[in-house]
């Protein structure tokens, strides 16, 4: 959480973006993604970072967990944007967004489909985040 934080706070006012691998159920690694479109409203992974990001999951025999982006202005649920853009719909979604009472991110995990979305649980652990 605090590797997405500070990443995601180090791009504001842009959204931020990155990708979450692991194995089983288990977060171990944050790959922060460049934002192409260097706005504070949407968020498109740079083309290049990410396609390494896949190439470093497959040598390293990770899974792809879960997407995660900022929403620097709003709240931490998904956009419309986000629900019709759901390219990996077998990861889960963290959205960190600001709370109505300021102070910082705040995050939530859903499941995205076209269309739809559905909240997750996260567990934190000491070192990871597993999604239940
Ligand atoms: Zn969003």
């Amino acid at each position: 959480m605090a590797q997405m934080q500070a990443w995601l706070t180090a791009e504001l006012p842009n959204e931020g973006c990155g990708l979450l691998a692991g194995n089983g159920r288990q977060v171990r690694h944050v790959l922060a993604l460049p934002n192409a479109e260097r706005s504070p409203q949407r968020f498109r992974a740079e083309a290049k970072a990410q396609v390494a990001a896949m190439l470093e999951l497959d040598r390293n025999g990770w899974e792809l967990l879960g997407v995660f982006h900022s929403h620097p202005a709003s709240p931490a649920q998904p956009s419309e944007t986000d629900q019709l853009q759901a390219y990996y719909p077998a990861a889960v979604s963290i959205i960190f967004g600001q709370p109505a009472n300021g102070g910082g991110w705040e995050a939530q995990a859903f499941r995205l489909q076209a269309g739809s979305s559905r909240p997750v649980q996260l567990q934190l652990t000491n070192d990871s985040v597993a999604s239940a």
